[in-house]
């Protein structure tokens, strides 16, 4: 799995940047040949600077050519005497996005249209009624944000991350490194699984809006997608009472203070209310989403009419 990943991380880099052959070897091991042979590694003009071998720095060295034979001498240490580099250290290769992206289409894609969107996002074609994208990303954040660019529907997305395990990503997003895997046969790319991460209300949970709903064991679900929660958020028992009660109340038009509502939940300290409500806003905020409770004249609260619970 390590090997994948460090494939992974080689992908996200600049595609001009030429790495030595014998560290791509240290690094992919047992997929390196194989990567070659598929023209994903594609070869380079020879690299004309190594690491050093001669000190602790992790620094790169000039090549110097002597008699057909190849040297490097460190120019940190004072008593270095040159050190010999052997030609597979010279040999350089670049990843290959399109070998990849042609290869992945083989296995997963019916119909190849394999075309650039942008700096980080590809189409790679379609299975029936599905479209297969490529991301360029590692960090979900960014990949999530160019999901948001593509304006087609029933959509997989490719990426080089590893999707979260908590939180709740979008379900199109699938890690490039569930889907390639080191197999007896060599590298594989396996079928996309998706698994279904999203939350979903119950009957007891209270829906304040299409996009907001309390579960009774105290989550906040936010942000609706395609029927599921994008987001499910840890709230306290206290937050959930809170909005229980302005929530059954609020057909009636009234707002409450936090003494009246400490005193009808039967909580000693009034002070813990507004700490509470602005917590719950803050969440909110955070997603996107509309605020729950208002504040109205005289430190008084109540939910929020917006919400659709009040249609
Ligand atoms: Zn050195």
């Amino acid at each position: 799995m390590k090997e994948i990943t460090n494939f992974a991380n080689y992908l996200a880099v600049n595609q001009d940047t030429s790495f030595s052959e014998s560290i791509l070897k240290v690094n992919l091991p047992t997929i390196f040949q194989t990567l070659v042979d598929r023209g994903i590694l594609a070869p380079t003009t020879p690299v004309d600077s190594v690491r050093c071998k001669e000190c602790d720095l992790d620094h790169l060295e000039q090549v110097i050519e002597v008699n057909h034979r190849y040297f490097t001498k460190c120019e940190y240490s004072e008593d270095a005497s040159l050190s010999e580099v052997q030609l597979d250290e010279l040999n350089g290769y670049r990843f290959s996005l399109s070998a990849l992206l042609a290869w992945i289409a083989e296995t997963l894609v019916t119909q190849t249209d394999i075309k650039q969107l942008n700096d980080a996002t590809w189409g790679i074609g379609k299975k029936a009624t599905q479209n297969i994208y490529f991301i360029k990303s590692i960090d979900q954040k960014e990949a999530q944000n160019e999901v948001k660019k593509i304006n087609t529907e029933n959509n997989i997305f490719l990426w080089l991350g590893v999707n979260s395990p908590v939180g709740y990503s979008t379900t199109e997003l699938v890690s490039i490194q569930e889907v390639i895997k080191i197999s007896s046969k060599g590298l594989e790319v396996q079928a996309i699984k998706v698994k279904s991460k999203k939350a979903k209300p119950n009957q007891k949970d209270i829906v304040l809006d299409k996009d907001i709903v309390i579960t009774n064991n105290f989550y906040l679900l936010l942000n609706l997608e395609n029927g599921a929660f994008n987001y499910k958020v840890k709230t306290l028992p206290q937050t959930y009472r809170i909005v229980r009660y302005l929530y059954d109340q609020r057909k009636y038009g009234k707002a409450y203070t936090s003494k009246e509502l400490s005193e009808a939940l039967q909580l000693d300290n009034p002070k813990v209310i507004p700490t509470r409500i602005k917590e719950l806003n803050n969440k909110c905020e955070e997603h996107k989403v509309k605020s729950i409770v208002l504040t109205y004249p005289n430190n008084t609260w109540a939910l929020n009419p917006d919400l659709t619970c009040f249609n």
